[in-house]
C-alpha cells in the first residue's frame, strides 16, 4: 500500500494551529513542513533546510515557534533573519497569519524604515524579531533589542545573506544571542560558506532537504512594446517611474549599448549600473554587491555578463534589445518571477522585429502580448499616489513640535491649502513634472483619435489585489461575458490596471459596472485618454 502523506494534524500540531492552518486554507503540509515541524516541535537539536523560498518554509518554522513561544513573557524569544526588507515584511506577515493568539507579536525590523517607529513597536513588546542584519544591529548598538533570552534563532535564506555580505554581520549578531538557543539555518543552495558556518555556529544538528517545486507556479507576464530605437530609452524610464518598487535587470546587445544606457540613466537620476565583459572582475563583484543589497535598481547587462548571476526578487526583465535566439528569451525572462513572485517580461522591438518576435513566442512556447508604453498622466498620478502613501506612512508623534510650530508659522501667510500646495510644488515639482518626458511617436499619431474603434478602460484594481493579466481578464469576462479574443493589451500596475476592448463592449462593460456600484466610484471607468 502506498503511504498516505502525513496531514498537519499527524504533525504534532494543537488545535489552535490547526485551526489557523484551515483559515489560512492550506489542505496538506508541504514536503519540507512535514520534516521540519515535527522535529522542531519534538526534537531539541539544530536544523539545516535546504529549501526554496516558495515551499511553504516560513510556516515550517513559524507554526511550531507560534506553538512554541509563550505569548505571556514579556521579552523577544525568536530572531528570524532575513537577506531584504522586502522578505522580512513576507515573513513577518505569513507568521502573523498563522497565529491564533494576537498577542503574540510579531515585529519586522528593517533599514529603511524610520528608527522610531520600530524602537515604539519593540517598546511595546516583541516575542518574535523578524529583520535585516543591518537594522537589527543597529538596535543592538543602541540596546533598543535585546536577544539575550531567544529560545530560536532563524537564518532565513542564509546563502543569500551571504551573497549580500552580511557574514560579519551575521556572526556579531550570533554573539549577542542566547548560547542555548536552538538555530534553524534554511538556504536555497548549500555552498561551502553555509557549511562552514552552520559547524561554526549549529550545534547538535540534522540536515534536512527537499527538492520541491514552488507552491506557487512561477508567475511571469510576458509583454511587447514596439517603440522606434530612438524611443527605446524614453519607454524604459517610463516603465520604472510607474512602477512603486523596480528592481530589474535590463539587456541589451552590445558593451557600447550598456555603456550608453547607464549613463543616460544616470544622468536623469535612476540608481544604475553597468555589467559587461570589459568590466573588471572587482569591479563586477562590487556593481553585483550594490544591485543585491538594493543600492542601485536598475542593472544593465549583456548576456554573457548576466550569465552566472543569481538575483531573486526580480521585479522586471527589460529585453532593451530582442535577445538572439529563443533560448535566450527563456534564460533572460526566466530570472523574473521566481520563488512565488510576480514577475514581467517586457521586450522592445521595432517594427522590422516582429517577425523574430513571432518565431520566439513560437519555439519558446510562451505568449507575449502586445502592450503600450505607459502613459505619462498615469505615471503622474501613480507618483503622486505613492507620495501620499509615505506622507500617510509618517508616525505623527515622530513629526514633533519644532515641524508643528513652523506649520503655523507659515499658516500666517496663507490659507491652509494654498500653504500645503506651496510645499508640495516645493518638494515635488521636479520630479512630477509632465515636461520631463518626451512624447512618442504613437502618442503624436493618436492624440485626438479613436484609433480602429477601440477604447481604454481603466480598472481600479491591481497587483496590490493579487491582480494578474489572466484574473483581470478572467474577472471581466465573468462579470460581462465579454469575450477573451476581444480583451486586449492588457497592463496590470500597482494600483490600477488597463484594458482595451472594442466600442460596443467597452459600453457593455462601463453598463454593467456602472450598475453594479451605485454611489461609488465604479471598477472600471474610461481611461483618460485614448492611447495608441
Ligand atoms: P514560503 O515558501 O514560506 O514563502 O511560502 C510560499 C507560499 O505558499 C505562501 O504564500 C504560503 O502562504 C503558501 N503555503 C505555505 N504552506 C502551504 C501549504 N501547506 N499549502 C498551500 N500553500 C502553502
Amino acid at each position: 500500500m502506498p503511504d498516505t502523506p502525513p496531514t498537519f494534524q499527524d504533525l504534532g500540531l494543537s488545535a489552535d494551529a490547526l485551526a489557523a492552518i484551515a483559515k489560512k486554507g492550506f489542505e496538506e503540509p508541504s514536503p519540507i513542513q512535514q520534516l521540519v515541524i515535527p522535529k522542531l516541535l519534538r526534537n531539541s537539536t539544530d536544523i539545516i533546510a535546504q529549501a526554496q523560498t516558495g515551499t511553504g518554509k516560513t510556516a515550517a518554522f513559524g507554526l511550531p515557534l507560534i506553538e512554541m513561544l509563550n505569548p505571556r513573557e514579556f521579552s523577544v524569544q525568536a530572531l528570524v533573519l532575513t537577506p531584504t526588507r522586502e522578505l522580512a515584511i513576507q515573513v513577518s506577515d505569513e507568521i502573523r497569519s498563522l497565529r491564533s493568539d494576537s498577542r503574540l507579536q510579531v515585529i519586522p525590523v528593517y533599514g529603511g524604515q524610520s528608527f522610531n517607529q520600530q524602537l515604539r513597536s519593540l517598546k511595546k513588546g516583541a516575542h518574535i524579531v523578524v529583520g535585516t542584519p543591518g537594522r537589527v544591529i543597529d538596535h543592538l548598538h543602541r540596546r533598543t533589542l535585546r536577544l539575550e533570552d531567544i529560545e530560536f534563532l532563524v537564518l532565513d535564506e542564509a546563502d543569500e545573506m551571504l551573497n549580500m555580505g552580511f557574514i560579519e554581520d551575521m556572526e556579531e549578531i550570533i554573539k549577542h544571542t542566547n548560547p542555548d538557543k536552538r538555530t534553524l539555518l534554511f538556504s536555497a543552495t548549500m555552498p561551502p560558506r553555509i557549511k562552514e558556518l552552520a559547524k561554526k555556529y549549529l550545534k547538535e544538528q540534522e540536515f534536512i532537504t527537499v527538492k520541491q517545486q514552488p507552491l506557487t507556479p512561477r508567475q511571469t507576464e510576458h509583454i511587447y512594446y514596439e517603440v522606434k530605437n530612438a524611443e527605446k530609452f524614453e519607454a524604459l524610464c517610463r516603465i520604472i517611474d510607474i512602477e512603486d518598487e523596480f528592481y530589474g535587470l535590463v539587456f541589451c546587445r552590445t558593451k557600447s549599448d550598456v555603456d550608453t544606457v547607464v549613463s543616460q540613466l544616470i544622468e536623469r537620476g535612476y540608481d544604475a549600473d553597468a555589467i559587461h565583459g570589459d568590466i573588471s572582475q572587482d569591479q563586477r563583484e562590487r556593481t553585483l554587491m550594490k544591485f543585491r543589497q538594493r543600492r542601485i535598481n536598475v542593472l544593465v547587462a549583456t548576456d554573457v555578463a548576466a550569465r552566472g548571476l543569481d538575483v531573486v526578487d526580480l521585479t522586471h526583465v527589460i529585453n532593451y534589445a530582442l535577445p538572439q535566439d529563443p533560448e535566450s528569451y527563456v534564460h533572460r525572462s526566466g530570472r523574473t518571477g521566481r520563488a512565488g513572485k510576480q514577475g514581467t517580461s517586457i521586450t522592445f522591438i521595432t517594427p522590422r522585429e516582429y517577425q523574430k518576435l513571432l518565431f520566439i513566442q513560437r519555439i519558446s512556447k510562451t505568449a507575449i502580448k502586445k502592450s503600450i508604453v505607459p502613459d505619462v498622466k498615469d505615471i503622474i498620478k501613480a507618483k503622486k499616489k505613492k507620495i501620499a502613501d509615505e506622507v500617510m506612512e509618517i508616525n505623527a508623534q515622530e513629526i514633533g513640535e519644532t515641524y508643528h510650530n513652523w506649520a503655523k508659522k507659515l499658516l500666517e501667510h496663507g490659507s491652509e491649502s494654498d500653504m500645503l500646495a506651496r510645499i508640495l510644488y516645493h518638494a515635488y515639482h521636479a520630479e512630477l513634472d509632465p515636461d520631463m518626458y518626451d512624447e512618442l511617436h504613437t502618442e503624436r499619431h493618436s492624440r485626438g483619435q479613436d484609433l480602429e474603434g477601440q477604447a481604454r478602460l481603466f480598472v481600479a484594481l491591481g497587483k496590490k489585489d493579487s491582480i494578474t493579466p489572466p484574473k483581470l481578464v478572467k474577472f471581466i469576462i465573468q462579470n460581462t461575458g465579454v469575450p477573451n479574443e476581444l480583451i486586449n493589451e492588457v497592463q496590470v500596475y500597482d494600483q490600477f490596471s488597463f484594458i482595451t476592448v472594442p466600442f460596443a463592449e467597452a459600453e457593455r462593460i462601463l453598463a454593467i459596472f456602472q450598475k453594479k456600484n451605485t454611489g461609488k466610484k465604479p471598477l472600471v471607468t474610461k481611461a483618460r485618454k485614448k492611447e495608441s
